[in-house]
């Protein structure tokens, strides 16, 4: 039987959060696309013989070159998704992407869907991932709205736990939920490089997605996890921001855990999002990681969108 109170109750809450963050933070969707934007040419790092950080528009894509065919980490956004493929094409060994995988379901990531699928490509993902993917998905705290993609950009291979496309690209999914609910991350063992997408930042606050299902409490998490997959000399690239070490990941880990800590305390007395921002519970981290109210009260948001009973 369908229990209808909660599911009413988990609509009003999602309301009452968006309605609230609207007001609160309402920028128009024309001016982050502006800022999001890009077409840019791309930027190469390259870590490995045949792997390589590619980057446009600010985020980050890693391509593996070989006899193989290509395998490229996230595809960047509609806007820099040629730069990137030019870029991708023109490496040593390049060719055309073989298999895409996608992080996780955001626009940033799946730019290249569409080409790719129509070239035939496998494109593997979380099944949330390509859930998302097959519905439009408006954001509560800024009102921007993403469409479905069209069947032949959507992810063909999916997978709940883990996965290996040959013996040197492992991947698996991050169930803490840290930025998303369909997180995953594509390990190259024998590169020692280890791509995360966004669910470790790599440049300023996290961005917490708890519209799809991301959460304060998934960050700590997924940091924790993805420790373990890696060494001291482990190459970390996240979907943002430069290349991280074991040492970054294990520092990011104190910071949110410290984080978290102090708003679940808050929650726990009643407090709500505008409280938790003003209580400056990120002080200490402030100088370094820059100003912080939006990521803290989202991470408050996620809090309430997380422990609500249908959540
Ligand atoms: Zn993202």
């Amino acid at each position: 039987m369908v229990d209808q109170g909660r599911h009413t109750r988990r609509q009003l809450l999602k309301a009452a959060l968006g309605g609230a963050a609207g007001i609160a933070l309402g920028v128009p969707a024309r001016l982050l696309a502006a800022a999001q934007g890009g077409g840019a040419a791309a930027s190469t790092v390259q870590l490995a013989e045949d792997l390589f950080v590619v980057t446009a528009g600010g985020v980050n894509a890693l391509a593996r070159t070989g006899a193989g065919g290509l395998v490229l980490v996230d595809g960047g956004s509609a806007a820099t998704s040629a730069a990137i493929l030019k870029a991708v094409a023109a490496l040593p060994n390049g060719g055309p992407v073989r298999t895409l995988f996608n992080t996780h379901w955001h626009p940033e990531q799946t730019g290249s869907n569409e080409t790719l699928g129509q070239a035939g490509a496998q494109i593997i993902a979380h099944e949330n991932t390509r859930l998302w993917l097959t519905t439009d998905v408006t954001w509560p705290w800024n009102g921007q709205t993403f469409k479905r993609l069209p069947k032949v950009a959507q992810p063909n291979k999916t997978f709940y736990t883990t996965g290996k496309l040959d013996s040197d690209v492992r991947y698996g999914y991050i169930p803490d939920a840290a930025h998303t609910d369909g997180d995953l991350y594509v390990h190259f063992p024998k590169q020692n490089v280890l791509a995360v997408g966004d669910a470790v930042s790599g440049q300023g606050w996290a961005s917490v997605d708890w519209w799809t299902g991301g959460w304060i409490g998934g960050i700590v998490g997924g940091l924790q996890r993805l420790q373990t997959l890696a060494d001291a000399n482990t190459r970390i690239v996240p979907a943002h921001g430069p290349v991280l070490s074991l040492t970054d990941l294990k520092a990011q880990y104190e910071m949110y855990g410290t984080i978290y800590d102090r708003l679940s305390q808050m929650l726990n007395k009643g407090r709500g999002p505008t409280e938790a921002v003003a209580a400056a519970p990120t002080k200490e981290f402030d100088a370094q990681m820059g100003n912080p109210d939006e990521f803290v009260r989202r991470a408050f948001e996620s809090l309430w969108a997380y422990l609500s009973p249908d959540a």
